[in-house]
């Protein structure tokens, strides 16, 4: 039988794209809701703790190894805001479109429109695991003025990449998949855990 992970994520569209990019591995990943377990609270003022006990409560809840990811945007301007409070920048409950007005109203006279998508992910083998693996990826652009495209999630409309000079949107999954925070940071964790698992 395959090995399982448990993902401590409840956002849907995070997990197809972290599910996507480890499906190759021979470890069987699991949704924190295939065992019921409600999100944890992410109280800290840094992606990398918000990270860890996210997979702490997902590990201690399941018993197994766990994954988490804690991730956001950055803006140079706004001294590193939203940060850790991306997902609800505007209140709760969170919602993609108040956030996104909300950004695009914090930086309405700014010329300096330079911001970062980071992501940091967490793997405890256990709940008490004194040695997790931390990895990060970081993906530089900038805020836009208008929104563009349908695709992606949270910021993507908002976010010039400056590679493909594409908003993260407009961008087919596959490619987004491949370059953004989200990926670098999957793609470092895959190597480390074929070390484990391979
Ligand atoms: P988390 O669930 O606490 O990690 O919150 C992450 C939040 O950061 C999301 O709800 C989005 O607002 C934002 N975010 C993180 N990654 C992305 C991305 O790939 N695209 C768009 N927004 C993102």
């Amino acid at each position: 039988m395959k090995k399982q992970i448990v993902i401590a994520t409840s956002n849907a569209k995070k997990l197809i794209e972290i599910q996507s990019i480890l499906n190759d591995m021979s470890v069987e990943i699991l949704p924190q809701s295939h065992f019921k377990i409600e999100a944890s609270e992410e109280p800290f003022h840094t992606f990398v703790e918000n990270a860890l006990i996210k997979a702490r409560h997902a590990s201690r809840l399941s018993k197994l190894p766990a994954i988490a990811d804690d991730s956001g945007i950055c803006v140079d301007a706004l001294d590193g805001k939203p940060g850790v409070l991306s997902a609800r920048y505007a209140g709760e409950p969170s919602s993609d479109e108040k956030n996104n007005e909300k950004l695009l109203k914090s930086l309405e006279n700014e010329s300096n429109r330079k911001a970062h998508y980071i992501c940091v992910i967490v793997f405890v083998k256990h709940e008490m695991d004194p040695e997790p693996i931390i990895v990060e990826g970081i993906w530089h652009g900038e805020i836009l003025k208008v929104p563009r495209g349908s695709g992606g999630f949270g910021y993507d409309p908002l976010f010039l990449d400056h590679m493909t000079e594409k908003a993260v949107a407009e961008l087919p999954t596959d490619i987004k998949n491949r370059i953004s925070h989200r990926g670098q940071a999957l793609q470092k964790l895959k190597l480390k855990l074929n070390q484990i698992y391979g």
